[in-house]
Protein backbone atom coordinates (compact mmCIF):
# COMPACT_ATOMS: atom_id res chain seq x y z
CA UNK A 1 0.00 0.00 0.00
CA UNK A 2 1.12 3.66 -0.37
CA UNK A 3 1.98 5.91 1.86
CA UNK A 4 -0.26 8.53 3.06
CA UNK A 5 1.85 12.00 1.74
CA UNK A 6 2.31 9.59 -1.56
CA UNK A 7 -1.37 9.51 -1.98
CA UNK A 8 -2.15 13.07 -1.32
CA UNK A 9 0.47 14.39 -3.36
CA UNK A 10 -0.69 12.20 -6.64
CA UNK A 11 -4.42 13.56 -5.52
CA UNK A 12 -3.02 16.56 -5.34
CA UNK A 13 -1.84 16.36 -8.69
CA UNK A 14 -4.97 15.12 -10.29
CA UNK A 15 -6.97 18.27 -8.60
CA UNK A 16 -4.29 20.76 -10.30
CA UNK A 17 -4.52 18.64 -13.81
CA UNK A 18 -8.46 18.81 -13.63
CA UNK A 19 -8.75 22.48 -12.56
CA UNK A 20 -6.33 23.28 -15.30
CA UNK A 21 -8.01 21.21 -17.85
CA UNK A 22 -11.21 23.37 -17.18
CA UNK A 23 -9.34 26.85 -16.56
CA UNK A 24 -10.38 26.84 -12.57
CA UNK A 25 -8.09 28.07 -10.31
CA UNK A 26 -6.52 25.43 -8.27
CA UNK A 27 -7.41 27.62 -4.74
CA UNK A 28 -11.01 27.55 -5.85
CA UNK A 29 -11.04 23.42 -5.00
CA UNK A 30 -10.73 22.75 -1.51
CA UNK A 31 -9.65 18.88 -0.67
CA UNK A 32 -11.45 17.14 2.49
CA UNK A 33 -9.43 14.05 3.56
CA UNK A 34 -12.23 11.63 4.68
CA UNK A 35 -10.95 9.70 7.49
CA UNK A 36 -14.08 7.68 8.93
CA UNK A 37 -12.66 4.71 10.40
CA UNK A 38 -9.13 5.43 9.92
CA UNK A 39 -6.90 5.56 13.12
CA UNK A 40 -5.59 9.11 14.44
CA UNK A 41 -1.94 8.09 13.59
CA UNK A 42 -3.48 8.09 9.98
CA UNK A 43 -4.99 11.35 10.46
CA UNK A 44 -1.43 12.58 11.90
CA UNK A 45 0.37 11.79 8.37
CA UNK A 46 -1.90 13.68 6.60
CA UNK A 47 -2.41 16.90 8.95
CA UNK A 48 1.31 16.61 8.91
CA UNK A 49 1.69 16.92 5.18
CA UNK A 50 -0.28 19.88 5.52
CA UNK A 51 -3.95 18.75 5.19
CA UNK A 52 -5.92 21.02 7.62
CA UNK A 53 -10.02 19.60 5.96
CA UNK A 54 -11.32 16.47 7.40
CA UNK A 55 -14.33 14.63 6.97
CA UNK A 56 -15.78 12.41 9.10
CA UNK A 57 -19.41 10.72 9.33
CA UNK A 58 -20.14 9.89 12.44
CA UNK A 59 -20.78 12.34 15.59
CA UNK A 60 -19.56 10.00 18.24
CA UNK A 61 -16.03 9.22 15.42
CA UNK A 62 -15.59 13.10 15.00
CA UNK A 63 -15.78 14.15 18.33
CA UNK A 64 -13.01 11.76 19.72
CA UNK A 65 -11.28 12.83 16.92
CA UNK A 66 -11.80 16.35 17.17
CA UNK A 67 -10.78 16.27 21.10
CA UNK A 68 -7.55 14.26 20.36
CA UNK A 69 -6.16 16.34 17.21
CA UNK A 70 -4.52 19.52 16.95
CA UNK A 71 -7.15 22.64 17.50
CA UNK A 72 -6.59 24.29 14.01
CA UNK A 73 -8.36 20.89 11.70
CA UNK A 74 -11.40 21.91 10.13
CA UNK A 75 -13.69 19.15 10.71
CA UNK A 76 -16.65 18.36 8.26
CA UNK A 77 -19.53 16.38 9.30
CA UNK A 78 -20.64 14.32 6.10
CA UNK A 79 -22.42 11.86 7.04
CA UNK A 80 -26.43 11.25 7.84
CA UNK A 81 -26.76 13.20 10.99
CA UNK A 82 -29.64 12.09 13.99
CA UNK A 83 -31.26 15.05 15.77
CA UNK A 84 -30.71 13.74 19.09
CA UNK A 85 -26.94 13.92 18.24
CA UNK A 86 -27.11 17.37 16.85
CA UNK A 87 -25.97 18.93 20.43
CA UNK A 88 -22.26 17.04 20.56
CA UNK A 89 -20.77 18.47 17.42
CA UNK A 90 -22.52 22.53 16.48
CA UNK A 91 -19.84 23.76 17.88
CA UNK A 92 -16.94 21.41 17.04
CA UNK A 93 -17.80 21.13 13.42
CA UNK A 94 -16.58 23.83 10.72
CA UNK A 95 -19.10 22.53 8.25
CA UNK A 96 -22.29 20.15 8.25
CA UNK A 97 -23.09 18.76 4.27
CA UNK A 98 -25.46 16.67 5.15
CA UNK A 99 -28.61 18.80 6.31
CA UNK A 100 -31.81 17.23 4.53
CA UNK A 101 -34.71 17.97 6.41
CA UNK A 102 -36.47 21.42 7.69
CA UNK A 103 -36.77 19.30 11.44
CA UNK A 104 -32.47 18.61 11.30
CA UNK A 105 -32.24 22.32 10.97
CA UNK A 106 -34.39 23.42 13.96
CA UNK A 107 -32.91 21.19 15.72
CA UNK A 108 -29.21 22.55 14.51
CA UNK A 109 -30.88 25.82 15.24
CA UNK A 110 -31.97 25.35 18.49
CA UNK A 111 -28.60 23.66 19.89
CA UNK A 112 -26.85 25.97 18.42
CA UNK A 113 -28.47 29.00 19.74
CA UNK A 114 -28.23 27.46 23.18
CA UNK A 115 -23.95 27.38 23.09
CA UNK A 116 -24.48 31.04 20.74
CA UNK A 117 -22.52 29.90 17.34
CA UNK A 118 -23.50 30.22 14.00
CA UNK A 119 -23.54 27.00 12.19
CA UNK A 120 -22.51 26.35 8.60
CA UNK A 121 -24.75 24.01 6.27
CA UNK A 122 -25.29 22.54 3.03
CA UNK A 123 -27.90 21.23 1.96
CA UNK A 124 -27.66 17.24 0.81
CA UNK A 125 -29.31 16.68 -2.61
CA UNK A 126 -30.17 13.34 -3.56
CA UNK A 127 -29.77 14.35 -7.54
CA UNK A 128 -29.69 10.47 -8.74
CA UNK A 129 -32.90 9.80 -6.50
CA UNK A 130 -30.81 6.38 -5.21
CA UNK A 131 -33.25 5.17 -2.79
CA UNK A 132 -30.62 4.51 -0.37
CA UNK A 133 -29.14 7.81 -0.09
CA UNK A 134 -30.10 10.41 1.87
CA UNK A 135 -30.82 14.07 0.80
CA UNK A 136 -33.60 16.37 -0.12
CA UNK A 137 -34.98 16.07 -3.37
CA UNK A 138 -34.11 18.36 -6.76
CA UNK A 139 -37.28 19.99 -6.95
CA UNK A 140 -37.27 20.79 -2.78
CA UNK A 141 -34.15 21.79 -2.50
CA UNK A 142 -34.61 26.13 -2.90
CA UNK A 143 -37.51 25.45 -0.83
CA UNK A 144 -35.84 23.59 1.89
CA UNK A 145 -32.68 26.48 1.65
CA UNK A 146 -35.73 29.11 1.61
CA UNK A 147 -36.68 27.58 4.96
CA UNK A 148 -33.18 27.26 6.98
CA UNK A 149 -32.49 30.56 5.59
CA UNK A 150 -34.85 31.85 8.18
CA UNK A 151 -33.35 29.98 11.18
CA UNK A 152 -30.64 32.64 12.82
CA UNK A 153 -27.96 30.23 13.89
CA UNK A 154 -27.85 28.71 10.87
CA UNK A 155 -26.03 29.96 7.89
CA UNK A 156 -26.71 28.02 4.83
CA UNK A 157 -23.46 28.15 2.10
CA UNK A 158 -24.53 25.63 -0.69
CA UNK A 159 -25.13 21.89 -1.55
CA UNK A 160 -23.75 18.51 -1.53
CA UNK A 161 -24.78 15.65 -3.58
CA UNK A 162 -23.54 12.04 -3.10
CA UNK A 163 -22.94 10.65 -6.47
CA UNK A 164 -23.61 6.86 -7.24
CA UNK A 165 -21.09 4.54 -6.98
CA UNK A 166 -20.04 3.86 -10.94
CA UNK A 167 -17.00 2.23 -12.55
CA UNK A 168 -17.21 4.91 -15.32
CA UNK A 169 -16.98 7.98 -13.17
CA UNK A 170 -18.13 9.98 -16.66
CA UNK A 171 -21.44 8.46 -16.01
CA UNK A 172 -21.91 10.57 -12.73
CA UNK A 173 -21.10 14.10 -15.08
CA UNK A 174 -25.04 14.40 -15.43
CA UNK A 175 -25.72 14.66 -11.42
CA UNK A 176 -22.74 17.08 -10.78
CA UNK A 177 -24.41 19.27 -13.27
CA UNK A 178 -27.75 19.12 -12.31
CA UNK A 179 -26.65 20.00 -8.69
CA UNK A 180 -25.03 23.15 -10.27
CA UNK A 181 -27.86 23.90 -12.03
CA UNK A 182 -29.94 23.97 -8.83
CA UNK A 183 -27.31 26.15 -7.05
CA UNK A 184 -27.15 28.25 -9.72
CA UNK A 185 -30.88 28.69 -9.47
CA UNK A 186 -30.84 29.38 -6.17
CA UNK A 187 -28.56 32.29 -6.24
CA UNK A 188 -30.82 33.71 -8.54
CA UNK A 189 -33.84 34.03 -6.32
CA UNK A 190 -31.58 35.90 -4.24
CA UNK A 191 -32.13 34.84 -0.76
CA UNK A 192 -31.53 36.68 2.43
CA UNK A 193 -28.98 35.07 4.70
CA UNK A 194 -27.79 32.63 1.99
CA UNK A 195 -24.48 32.70 0.79
CA UNK A 196 -24.34 30.14 -2.18
CA UNK A 197 -20.80 29.67 -2.72
CA UNK A 198 -19.86 25.97 -2.05
CA UNK A 199 -20.85 22.96 -3.85
CA UNK A 200 -19.44 19.38 -2.07
CA UNK A 201 -19.38 16.56 -5.05
CA UNK A 202 -17.16 14.38 -5.87
CA UNK A 203 -15.22 11.25 -3.97
CA UNK A 204 -12.43 9.15 -4.92
CA UNK A 205 -13.71 7.37 -7.77
CA UNK A 206 -15.25 11.14 -9.79
CA UNK A 207 -13.56 13.76 -7.86
CA UNK A 208 -11.77 15.43 -11.32
CA UNK A 209 -14.71 14.90 -12.93
CA UNK A 210 -17.06 16.98 -10.02
CA UNK A 211 -14.17 19.27 -10.50
CA UNK A 212 -14.65 20.03 -14.10
CA UNK A 213 -18.44 20.38 -13.62
CA UNK A 214 -17.52 23.02 -10.89
CA UNK A 215 -17.10 21.43 -7.20
CA UNK A 216 -15.74 23.61 -4.64
CA UNK A 217 -15.27 21.10 -2.21
CA UNK A 218 -14.19 16.84 -3.29
CA UNK A 219 -14.39 14.84 -0.61
CA UNK A 220 -11.16 11.77 -0.72
CA UNK A 221 -11.24 8.86 1.49
CA UNK A 222 -9.48 5.81 -0.65
CA UNK A 223 -7.74 7.92 -2.40
CA UNK A 224 -5.47 9.30 0.55
CA UNK A 225 -6.03 6.87 3.12
CA UNK A 226 -6.33 3.33 1.43
CA UNK A 227 -9.62 1.14 1.61
CA UNK A 228 -11.65 1.58 4.50
CA UNK A 229 -11.82 -2.03 6.85
CA UNK A 230 -15.44 -2.23 8.35
CA UNK A 231 -14.87 -5.84 9.57
CA UNK A 232 -11.98 -4.54 12.49
CA UNK A 233 -14.20 -1.67 13.94
C1 LIG B 1 -16.93 7.90 2.71
C2 LIG B 1 -17.39 9.14 2.05
C3 LIG B 1 -16.58 9.81 1.11
C4 LIG B 1 -15.23 9.30 0.65
O1 LIG B 1 -15.38 8.16 -0.14
P1 LIG B 1 -14.15 7.56 -0.98
O2 LIG B 1 -14.78 6.85 -2.10
O3 LIG B 1 -13.42 6.66 -0.04
O4 LIG B 1 -13.32 8.69 -1.41
C5 LIG B 1 -17.07 10.99 0.57
N1 LIG B 1 -18.26 11.48 0.91
C6 LIG B 1 -19.06 10.88 1.81
C7 LIG B 1 -20.36 11.50 2.15
C8 LIG B 1 -18.66 9.69 2.40
O5 LIG B 1 -19.46 9.08 3.28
Amino acid sequence: MNDIKDNIAAVEQHIEDACASCGRERADVKLIAVSKTKPLEALQEAYDYGCRDFGENKVQELVEKYEAMPKDIRWHMIGHLQRNKVKYIVDKVFLIHSVDSLRLAQEIEKEAAKKDVTVNILVEVNVAKEESKFGTTAEEAALLVEAIAKLPHIQVRGLMTIAPYVEDSEKNRLYFEKLKQIYVDIIHKNIDNVFMEELSMGMTGDYEVAITEGATYVRVGTGIFGERNYASI
